[in-house]
């Protein structure tokens, strides 16, 4: 793996096809998975490409992973022709990755840092208006939820997501109303964005495996989602409702308002969190805050 930097490139593609396999790189650095990090990776690149191609059309704007790790999604992102900015924590990678960069010309960027710290407004800020800027990363499992409601909430106000999570996340991410994953996570994500399973994956797909299989979730926010004040009294209302989800929201929500703030919503107040739909945490949300008569 010899970085050259003088690596002519082609418009859709580069010569990353080059690279040594991402299993050789590893083993060229020395670079055992550190689990305190959530690192498991994806080294057979068809997997990779298979996320890139679920993730759509990436030429049109701005990539964000979040820790790229040895860079195989980083890898199909350029060949995909993706201009990307990668963010990873542990500097172990930043070799590898600059061989990825230097191999495509101007077309990604590594920042050094903690995801959660970071602020991808501000890198997102250089490009043109109405380009697109999508996120696509298999996350730490750690930190995974925090950043899906980061992104969710923050002023980056992606196109579109495409991100693995352990499978027991992802089906809290696109619970319905009465399923038994349905919580916090599902009513905040389906108020500002469409969520769906796109692809399962087993533990035995990453090195080292995990404990937990994995899924990938295509998350793609509304274009006119809810004002933040109306998010921020759902997350309000949501934290007290599912906090004690096996009570009446009437006695669950009593210190915001309890039987009358459920009826002036229109919900009964004998019903319980875990069976209200998005519609009606919104509905309890605007109720909650309009002026008192
Ligand atoms: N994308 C790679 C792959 O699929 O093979 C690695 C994925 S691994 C599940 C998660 C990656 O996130 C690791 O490279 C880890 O070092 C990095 N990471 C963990 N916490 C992070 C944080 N707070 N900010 C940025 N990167 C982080």
């Amino acid at each position: 793996m010899t970085p050259t930097g003088t690596a002519p490139h082609t418009a859709a593609g580069s010569l990353v096809e080059d690279l040594p396999p991402l299993r050789d790189c590893l083993a060229a650095a020395g670079i055992a998975a550190d689990k305190g990090l959530g690192q498991h990776f994806l080294l057979d690149l068809n997997i990779c490409r298979k996320i890139v191609r679920l993730a759509g059309e990436v030429t049109d704007g701005l990539v964000i992973e979040v820790g790229p790790g040895p860079g195989g999604l980083t890898r199909s992102l350029i060949e995909a022709g993706a201009r990307v900015v990668v963010i990873e924590k542990d500097r172990r990678f930043l070799p590898l990755l600059e061989a990825v960069a230097v191999r495509s010309p101007g077309r990604l960027t590594i920042i050094e840092g903690d995801a959660l710290a970071v602020d991808e407004a501000a890198i997102a800020a250089g490009i043109a208006p109405g380009q697109a800027i999508r996120l696509v990363s298999n996350l730490p499992y750690n930190v995974g939820t925090p950043l899906l409601v980061k992104w969710l909430t923050g002023p980056l106000r992606p196109t579109a997501m495409t991100l693995m999570f352990q499978k027991e996340v992802a089906r809290r991410i696109v619970a319905a109303a009465g399923d038994d994953d349905y919580g916090r996570l599902a009513v905040l994500t389906q108020a500002l964005a469409n969520a769906r399973i796109v692809m399962d994956l087993p533990a035995r797909a990453f090195t080292p495996p995990p404990k937990v299989d994995s899924a990938v979730v295509s998350i793609t926010p509304l274009a006119d989602p809810p004002a933040a004040r109306i998010v921020a009294a759902l997350q309000t209302l949501t934290q007290a409702a599912f906090g004690q989800r096996r009570k009446m929201l009437r006695s669950s929500l009593r210190i915001h308002g309890g039987a009358d703030l459920c009826l002036s919503a229109g919900i009964d107040p004998n019903a319980r969190a875990e069976t209200i739909p998005v519609t009606g945490f919104l509905a309890l949300a605007e109720a909650w805050l309009a002026p008192r008569v």
